[in-house]
């Protein structure tokens, strides 16, 4: 990339969001174009949208080539843009085309800027004042020299929208118009500090340090839940801010953002930049063309926020950062974690990964001497981690068709008594994982997918957790025709909804689950009157383990601790130590003291008993030594090949292809195991098959991968789909 402009008729080669997988070349457009530039090119009858990606290759017939159409009036992308886009192509084995595609995902980029009216105070005053009238000018004196639309002057002020019109002919308020799309407020990084405790203010100066180095760095930024890791890690954008520098928060779910854009305003005295699907159309056209004008300092958001086009990133926090929905499962295969190093390191920012119960995969980074490790070790106030133990359910005296233990009900009934609240945590959505029929023995399954229907009672329905495909609660056997014969079988939260409230008919019971919401507003609202004490007994599944503050809470109860010990994933061990300790950290926030109650089958599990001794860093030396023996990821690499297709035949015949001729994966020392059924066989339909491929650690998987992949011909409706550093195996 020698040249960064070329002049009207110069060669250009673009990038297009086009399944092709070459740039195509047109000529410069009058005035010609930058490096980089967002353009609107012909293609067929069609305008797409592209990047000039470099100096045309000219290997066409010159005169067929067209005109780029226009430049479109967006901020070009810059260079470490697309060394970001290549380079985490290169690693996920994705066409730069589809990476172009995460990097628009906003609506009307090739459009004009429109225009809209905009209210703000004028310099008269009206010669008669009304009640209406005071409260609008009160309202646009009350937020200074910002400016609104009709609708939200007339809203905020409690009138119609001719009071306002009134006062625009009196010239007491000012109509004006301004581009759709504004700059974000600015914020100010010394509005709203708090006063840190030494371990918080200690480890803020940590993080500004390595900030005000203007390099590259990674801090893992562990804390026990309650240790006040955000005050710190928002001291650390504090000082981003103050260099002029954009910071960008990753949050795992979309339902935190609320609380969490809550905290961004009172610590810097206005709201941030939001990026997540929860974002209105026309919000997420306004984020993009900001970040990439630099008129957004802070954007808060989901994991594809990284490919925004910033103009000087200089922080990525990664909050919660061990947490699973990090990867995305579907189109482009990616961890937004590992991601986030990489754009960092090209940009010379900092990234700091918070969270009480590190990925393994961090652990060893930091043990490598790659990242910096930061620990805050004290609880805010006085509480500290729960008491733990384990409740050995061999020994319980259990009635069938009931999962609350009587030392359970025990513990609960003295908080209850106190007026206290207890926690019961149950990771299964639902009434009932299974639908049996009495009479035949059959179990309802996905008429698309090889997975059980789970029974919603809340939603009257069946429901699919693969492909959410829902259906009426049947009256009779479809297998058999018996009638009312079917039964729920085995736990789910609103199962436990109806045990806990058969227990104590006097309590104030909640079930929480992401299923049982309308919408993200709905549920944030119930979680507040949860916490603010409206409920005596929740039930919930992993969305409570995921930050919520519940400061009466004092008692967990996890109904099965072994739940997540069962099935293939190598992960299984990680996945339960660190949802266990989160989902026991919501036990005694406030003053007191809390305690945790594990259900178990196997109190002497290794897993099992790391937990209950608190001990992580024996679990996580002994995790470590197992993995490293087994020579899987960290201390190893894998990569997941997913054959789908509605023939099963043909995925078995082309998986057998591959398993056979893997010449350029033995070149570098891998191994193919498979094909294999996948764990669920039939997804939608599709019949799926998968292969896993294990290699060292320093060897070069994706070239090889490539190779090794590009050898096959694959079948109209076979689809392939490479996942790298796989997390979920299903
Ligand atoms: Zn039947
Ligand atoms: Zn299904």
């Amino acid at each position: 990339m020698t040249d960064s402009f070329f002049h009207e008729g110069d060669l250009v080669g673009v990038l297009t969001a086009q399944p092709l997988d070459r740039l195509l070349d047109y000529k410069a457009p009058e005035g010609g174009c930058h490096l980089g530039a967002f353009v609107e090119v012909p293609l067929g009858p069609r305008k797409v949208l592209g990047v000039v990606w470099g100096a045309g290759k000219g290997d066409y017939d010159r005169a067929k080539i067209r005109s780029v159409i226009r430049v479109l009036d967006v901020a070009p992308m810059r260079e470490e843009m697309r060394v970001f886009l290549t380079r985490a192509a290169e690693y996920t084995l994705t066409p730069m085309t589809a990476m172009l595609r995460l990097a628009t995902r906003a609506p009307g980029l090739g459009e004009a800027q429109s225009m809209r009216k905009i209210y703000r105070l004028g310099d008269q005053t009206p010669a008669r004042m009304t009640d209406a009238r005071e409260k609008v000018l009160g309202v646009l004196r009350d937020y200074g020299g910002l400016s609104f639309t009709l609708g939200e002057v007339a809203e905020m002020a409690g009138v119609g929208t001719s009071v306002v019109k009134g006062l625009v002919k009196l010239g007491a308020v000012s109509e004006e118009e301004a581009p759709r799309d504004v700059p974000y407020p600015q914020l100010d990084p010394d509005y709203g500090g708090k006063a840190l405790s030494a371990d918080q203010a200690a480890g803020a100066e940590t993080l500004r340090a390595a900030l005000r180095s203007d390099t590259y760095g990674t801090t893992l930024l562990k804390g026990v839940t309650g240790s006040g890791k955000t005050e710190v890690y928002l001291e650390a954008v504090a000082e981003c801010l103050r260099m002029g520098r954009q910071a960008l928060v990753l949050l795992p779910e979309i339902a935190l953002s609320g609380e969490f854009i809550n905290r961004v305003e009172a610590r810097f005295g206005m709201r941030p930049a939001e990026w997540h699907s929860g974002v209105t159309m026309t919000e997420r056209r306004r984020c993009w063309r900001m970040v990439g004008q630099g008129d957004a300092q802070l954007v808060v958001g989901a994991r594809s926020a990284l490919f925004l086009p910033y103009q000087n990133l200089g922080l990525i926090v990664v909050d919660e950062e061990h947490d699973t929905s990090y990867k995305q499962e579907d189109g482009v295969l990616y961890n937004a974690r590992d991601m986030a190093v990489l754009r960092a390191a090209i940009n010379g920012a900092q990234v700091v990964l918070a969270s009480a119960t590190p990925s393994l995969e961090s652990w060893a980074n930091v043990e490598a001497g790659k990242y910096t490790r930061l620990e805050l070790t004290s609880r805010f106030g006085a509480a500290v981690m729960p008491k733990m133990a384990a409740i050995d359910m061999r020994v319980e005296d259990m009635p069938a068709g009931t999962w609350v233990s009587p030392t359970l009900r025990d513990a609960m009934r003295k908080r209850l008594e106190k007026g206290e609240q207890s926690l019961i945590f149950l990771n299964r959505r639902g009434y009932a994982p299974i639908t049996l029929c009495r009479a035949c023995g059959h179990q309802i399954g996905c008429d698309h997918c090889d997975a059980r229907m789970v029974e919603h009672r809340f939603l009257k329905r069946l429901m699919c957790h693969q492909c959410g495909e829902t259906k009426p609660l049947p009256t009779k056997c479809p297998s058999c025709d018996a009638e009312d014969r079917l039964s729920a079988v085995g736990p789910g939260v609103e199962r436990m909804g109806e045990e806990v409230t058969a227990l104590f008919p006097d309590a104030r019971v909640a079930v929480l689950s992401s299923d049982l919401y309308g919408s993200a507003r709905a549920m944030k609202a119930h979680i507040e009157e949860i916490a603010e004490g409206g409920t005596d007994i929740v039930i919930g599944t992993q969305l409570v383990a995921k930050g919520h503050n519940f400061p009466l809470l004092t008692l967990v109860g996890v109904i099965d601790a072994d739940l997540g010990l069962q099935g293939s994933d190598l992960r299984a061990a990680e996945r339960t130590f660190q949802l266990m300790r989160q989902v026991a950290g919501r036990a005694g926030r406030a003053e007191t003291p809390g305690e945790a109650l594990l259900q178990t089958y196997q109190p002497e599990h290794a897993v099992i008993r790391s937990i209950l001794a608190g001990d992580e860093e024996s679990f996580w030396a002994a995790e470590a030594a197992e993995r490293k023996a087994a020579g899987v990821p960290p201390y190893g690499r894998m990569a997941g090949i997913i054959l789908s297709s509605p023939n099963v035949q043909e995925v078995f015949d082309l998986g057998a292809e591959m398993a056979r001729m893997d010449g350029p994966l033995r070149q570098i020392g891998a191994q193919v195991f498979g094909p294999a059924p996948a764990p669920i066989a039939r997804v939608r339909g599709r019949h799926r098959v998968r292969l896993l491929v294990k290699a060292e650690k320093s060897a070069p998987l994706q070239q090889a991968l490539a190779k090794w992949a590009g050898q096959f011909r694959l079948p109209a409706n076979l689809r392939m789909a490479i996942d790298i550093d796989p997390q979920s195996f299903y």
